[in-house]
């Protein structure tokens, strides 16, 4: 079976590519033709997610599914959630973003987080969703080098170092986009 992850993010691509069983073979966006910008314009994670598996479902004939993450802080109820690429405004940059969130958290001692994954799987004409949620701190400033986005101002529940201290491999086994993906592939492989 072909089914399209509504990315042109190859390391996504790969990695999932990986853990999937031989029969499913995973198409970018880019392998399908898929140039377009396609607008996010939904004010929750799901809505994003279903917005971009249903433009692919609807325009090119795929199964398809389609993720999308926010950084979830409690004191900021929830922001900057879905709008956590553009916290900063525009362009995106992650340096900015950071410093937007470490100086809205400095007039409280609550640095409780939870970064949320949500994928859209649309599969023979059904739809259907997975999350995956890593609980953490927000640090008061940044540690390590490696990952992207809000990785070195975020350290996991039960863990001495940021995101950005962890290799990937470390990163995939306990993040939330790794859950949601692990729930998205048991589904696949019992399908
Ligand atoms: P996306 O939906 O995967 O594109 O994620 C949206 C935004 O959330 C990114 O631009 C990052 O700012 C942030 N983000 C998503 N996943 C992670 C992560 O694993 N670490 C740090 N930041 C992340």
């Amino acid at each position: 079976m072909k089914l399209v992850f509504a990315t042109n993010n190859l390391n996504k691509l790969k990695e999932v590519q990986e853990m999937l069983p031989e029969s499913i073979e995973l198409l970018s966006l880019k392998d399908i033709g898929c140039f377009e910008d396609i607008e996010e314009t939904a004010t929750t994670l799901e809505g994003n997610a279903k917005i971009k598996a249903n433009h692919i479902t609807e325009n090119y004939q795929y199964n398809c599914f389609a993720d999308d993450t926010g950084l979830e802080v409690e004191a900021l109820n929830g922001d900057p959630g879905v709008y956590s690429a553009r916290y900063a405004g525009e362009p995106a940059n992650a340096e900015n973003n950071m410093q937007k969130l470490l100086d809205n958290l400095k007039v409280t001692s609550n640095r409780e987080a939870q970064f949320r994954t949500s994928i859209c799987l649309n599969l023979d004409g059904k739809q259907f969703l997975f999350d995956g949620i890593c609980k953490g701190q927000i640090l008061t400033e940044r540690k390590g080098e490696k990952g992207f986005g809000y990785d070195p101002i975020f350290q996991p529940e039960g863990y001495e170092s940021s995101f950005a201290q962890m290799s990937s491999i470390e990163k995939n086994k306990i993040s939330h986009r790794g859950l949601a993906i692990e729930k998205l592939i048991d589904f696949l492989k019992n399908y």
